[in-house]
């Protein structure tokens, strides 16, 4: 569900939307204030964006979903499975911004976790009863990799999580209309090159395969235990509506990156 605040659009869970005690937002390419690829709501540095517009983006888009600039924390994404665990206070949080590692959990009120996306996916965790919430980025790599049951196993073991209690939110990708991969990607989740890969989310089409990360994704969260009603996916594919949000396939190498957020309200 697109949503829009003080000139920004965003995606919003609505099965996320019933829970009181944090925020949380897909954020688009829309509402910020850097020019050409980046334009306009870039978050990510390493392309070559002006560091100042990106420190303006966080400062707006804190003041918008209630949550300090400078406690929000986004990693050094490697399209790997480690799982980064906060378990206690952190005065400077962006002192572990040069982490690297694919998925962050916490269970501290303020710190605001985030991973940035071009057609990646974005999957936002929250444990409603022992108030743990996880940010996790999932392209073809991490989920060959298991990245998302890595970090359902973290919760559990860190935090003693159960995942009865844990929702799930699937947030705006690639979708399999526009994401076409070869053999040697299709070979990585185990199908062989002498089948056709079709599979749940794999699909051959001509000379190619078209993968639906989402529902891999999905596949994933249930195989590990995650109830069906306790997830929500968002329908819009990033490539496609390039329009409105970030797409490495669709814009080209030079593009910016969207963030992708949760906190739990309150200090
Ligand atoms: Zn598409």
């Amino acid at each position: 569900m697109l949503k829009h605040g003080n000139g920004i659009i965003y995606a919003s869970s609505p099965l996320l939307g019933s829970v009181v005690f944090i925020a949380h937002g897909f954020l688009s390419r829309i509402g910020g204030i850097s020019k050409g690829p980046f334009s306009s709501l870039n978050y990510d540095v390493r392309e070559g964006d002006n560091k100042v517009n990106i420190e303006h983006h966080k400062a707006v888009v804190g003041r918008l979903f209630g949550f300090e600039a400078k406690r929000l924390l986004t990693i050094n994404q490697v399209h790997g499975d480690d799982v980064l665990v906060i378990d206690k206070p952190v005065k400077n949080i962006s002192d572990m911004s040069k982490t690297s590692a694919d998925a962050i959990i916490t269970n501290q009120y303020g710190v605001a976790i985030g991973v940035m996306t071009a057609d990646c996916v974005p999957i936002i965790l929250v444990d409603t009863v022992k108030k743990v919430i996880g940010m996790v980025h999932a392209g073809w790599k991490g989920t060959v990799k298991g990245v998302i049951p890595r970090t359902l196993e973290k919760m559990v073991k860190q935090f003693g999580s159960d995942k009865k209690a844990i929702l799930a939110a699937i947030g705006p990708s690639i979708g399999q209309c526009c994401y076409e991969v070869d053999r040697s990607v299709v070979k990585e989740f185990g199908v062989t090159g002498s089948d056709s890969g079709d599979n749940e989310f794999i699909k051959k089409e001509g000379d190619g395969w078209r993968i639906d990360l989402k529902r891999a994704n999905l596949n994933q969260l249930l195989s590990a235990g995650i109830l069906e009603k306790n997830i929500s996916m968002e329908s819009i594919c990033t490539s496609c509506r390039n329009d409105l949000f970030f797409s490495y396939r669709a814009d080209g190498k030079k593009t910016g990156r969207q963030l992708n957020f949760i906190v739990m309200k309150g200090s």
